[in-house]
């Protein structure tokens, strides 16, 4: 049983990531009793993340400031997580599985020789080994897997795992690294973002997500409004990126984003099998589509067969008067 965790913790303009916290009580759900290291990197002041570690359920956090940390490269924090990893010796550590834990942890595990559970949806403890469920085949079928020898290195899929309650009496101390940060081939000079507005797409609650059906760039208004209304995102097929209806960076999909939202509701979205492995895990499903036969009907907890122009603004005047 593991006695100390690393929880690599991810912030994005300052800010802390909810799947940090969700993966902090992954640790705990790994071993409750065991202590909770939150790991925090960046080129500002990062004492009010690390605080922010600690009110959901860190027991300490080391920060690690450098210049050379300012944007993430995976040879950067590779290199910071790698000095605490050495100096901490975790028998465990959690990620959140996002763009960056992606990148970062495979690297991590081969560097320190050890196995990797990636994208884990569920963690449940069996006679006090953690056993993580994850789905593969693209969401056809999930698995169990338990880690029989090395560190437990997990990461796991933003809401999924809920957070801890935030608590902020708790207290703990953070101490912060000098790491020297050299030899990094690979130089971030500018991030150019792509506009997007309202509640991030991988972290939101509700999402209406459009498709081909929607027709046109011009089609989609009425979902953003949806979204607005009901304080979603909105997120999108790949047939409708495909026919540039809407940008790439909302694609949902086996190539495109995996959400697991509280509410999907599928708009003009047949409900192919790449798309189906980005959201079918979502909590409720919703499906919009003039087709009775469509796939997405098969996923789905709710279904209104009927025309998309017709339902949207309803739903929308619906919603309004709650
Ligand atoms: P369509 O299949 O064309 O469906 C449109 C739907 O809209 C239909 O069901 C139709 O009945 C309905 N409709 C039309 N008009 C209306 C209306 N007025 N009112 C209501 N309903 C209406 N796809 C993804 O989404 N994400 C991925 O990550 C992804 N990765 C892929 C990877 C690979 C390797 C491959 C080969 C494919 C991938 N695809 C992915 C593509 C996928 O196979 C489908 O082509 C795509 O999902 C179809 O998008 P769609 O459902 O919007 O379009």
């Amino acid at each position: 049983m593991s006695d100390k965790l690393l929880v690599i913790g991810e912030a994005r303009d300052g800010s802390l990531r909810n799947v940090t916290f969700e993966a902090i009580s992954a640790a705990k759900k790994i071993n409750a009793d065991g202590e909770i290291v939150g790991v925090i990197c960046g080129s500002d002041d990062l004492n009010s993340q690390a605080q922010e570690m600690i009110y959901y359920g860190a027991d300490r956090v080391i920060t690690v400031k450098h210049d050379n940390l300012e944007t993430y490269t995976s040879e950067g924090y590779g290199q910071a997580i790698m000095t605490v990893i050495n100096e901490e010796s975790p028998n465990g550590i959690v990620m959140g599985h996002t763009a960056v834990g992606k990148d970062l942890t495979p690297k991590l595990a081969s560097k320190l020789d050890t196995g990797l559970i990636s994208d884990a949806t569920e963690i449940d403890v069996d006679g006090g080994n953690a056993v993580f469920t994850r789905p593969i085949y693209s969401g056809k079928a999930f698995e169990k897997k338990i880690i029989t020898s090395g560190i437990t290195f997990v990461t796991i899929r933003p809401n999924n795992v809920p957070a801890l309650e935030r608590d902020d009496s708790r207290s703990g101390e953070v101490t912060s690294k000098d790491v020297d940060i050299t030899d990094i081939r690979t130089v971030i000079k500018e991030v150019i973002r792509k506009a997007s507005e309202g509640v991030d797409l991988s972290e939101a609650n509700v999402i209406i997500a459009g498709g081909r059906g929607v027709k046109s760039e011009e089609g989609f208004k009425p979902l953003y409004e949806l979204a607005d209304v009901l304080g979603g995102a909105v997120g999108a097929s790949r047939g409708a990126c495909d026919a540039e209806y809407c940008d790439y960076s909302l694609q949902i999909g086996q190539t495109g984003k995996v959400v697991t939202p509280d509410l999907y509701i599928a708009v003009g979205i047949s409900g192919a099998i790449q798309h189906l492995a980005g959201m079918s895990n979502s909590k409720v499903i919703v499906a919009i589509n003039k087709d009775p036969e469509a796939n997405i009907f098969n996923v789905a907890d709710y279904g209104i067969v009927g025309d998309l122009f017709d339902v949207v603004p309803m739903l929308i005047e619906e919603f309004k008067k709650l």
